[in-house]
């Protein structure tokens, strides 16, 4: 598996919401930087509700820019309502009415493939840019690089929105680790596509291990590496374990449930009094990951 610019991409996904995915993502900022190096950063690809930032309470704003996609226009002048355009959309986005002279493109349906403006030979479409949404990058308080995406209200454009935001991660960092949506939907696809690994997040509870199983199929399907991390380790039952071992599948690090932690990061304070046994499981995770990339150059291996 080869890197992107010699750069270890890490996904951190989970099949259901609630899992504390993003406290795990947030936390494995924190680690890797003070135990690994200090070159990573972390890319909220929740684009519909990005909350990575909430927990850095002296997060400083580094820029924000607005992200676009390409919408095809329809020149009617030039249009001979061939409806050769409707054909190559996949999406039923191009409605064509030879009798009446129609042709027009839906915005919220396009997905911006450019398939039309392949399909045209009178070169009747051109395309214009709309809005998005909006990309933000921080620095956190221990000068880690933080980027989120903010998908346009209504839009239904996570996967774009996802792929414009990765365009951010690379320059600045050895390691990028990427937030993933929950579910196990296009956006997650589209998250951990060109990642070279995926930490699972996962509960010991019934919900849990559902979700898990569908997100081991799908990474399967797509032939992702992956591995998982148990967070709120002592709740729940065994169920999860048994599944694990029965599909050979690897536990990177558990992380024990705490509730006076949960009570301290629920109020914004993820990264302070952090319980000893909680910051022994991330670097546990941290050195078992440091393992599966020979350096950073080098090639992941299982
Ligand atoms: S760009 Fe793609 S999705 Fe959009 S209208 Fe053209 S063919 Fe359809
Ligand atoms: S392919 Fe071009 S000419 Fe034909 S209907 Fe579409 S826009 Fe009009």
């Amino acid at each position: 598996m080869s890197q992107i610019n010699n750069q270890i991409r890490i996904a951190i996904a989970s099949g259901k919401g609630g899992t504390g995915k993003t406290t795990v993502s947030v936390n494995l900022l924190h680690f890797i930087r003070m135990h690994w190096t200090e070159s990573v950063e972390l890319i909220d690809c929740d684009v519909e509700e990005p909350n990575a930032a909430l927990f850095f309470p002296d997060i400083q704003k580094l820029q924000l820019k607005d992200a676009f996609q390409l919408i095809p226009g329809i020149d009617i002048e030039k249009c001979t309502f061939c409806r050769k355009c409707v054909e190559y959309c996949e999406f039923n986005a191009i409605v064509v009415i030879p009798p009446v002279g129609f042709a027009e493109v839906n915005p919220s349906l396009c997905h911006s493939c450019g398939a039309c403006m392949v399909a045209c030979k009178f070169d009747a479409i051109q395309e214009y840019p709309e809005k998005l949404g909006e990309i933000e990058s921080f620095s956190t308080m221990h000068h880690s690089r933080l980027t989120e995406g903010r998908l346009e209200i209504g839009s239904a454009m996570q996967t774009l929105m996802i792929k414009e935001l990765k365009k951010e991660a690379g320059a600045h960092s050895e390691i990028c680790l990427f937030d993933s949506p929950p579910g196990t939907s296009c956006p997650v696809v589209t998250t951990v596509a060109d990642s070279d690994y995926v930490m699972l997040v996962t509960e010991p509870t019934p919900f849990g291990l559902y979700d898990l199983q569908l997100m081991v199929e799908l990474l399967r399907e797509i032939k992702k590496p992956f591995a998982v991390i148990v967070n709120k380790a002592g709740i729940g039952n065994r169920d999860m374990y048994d599944y694990l071992a029965k599909e050979h599948i690897e536990i990177l690090g558990e992380i024990p449930f705490s509730r006076e932690y949960a009570a301290n990061y629920s109020s914004g304070n993820l990264l302070v009094n952090i319980p000893t046994n909680i910051e022994e499981g991330y670097l546990s995770i941290i050195q078992k990951i440091k393992k599966k990339f020979k350096d950073h150059a080098g090639n992941y291996h299982t």
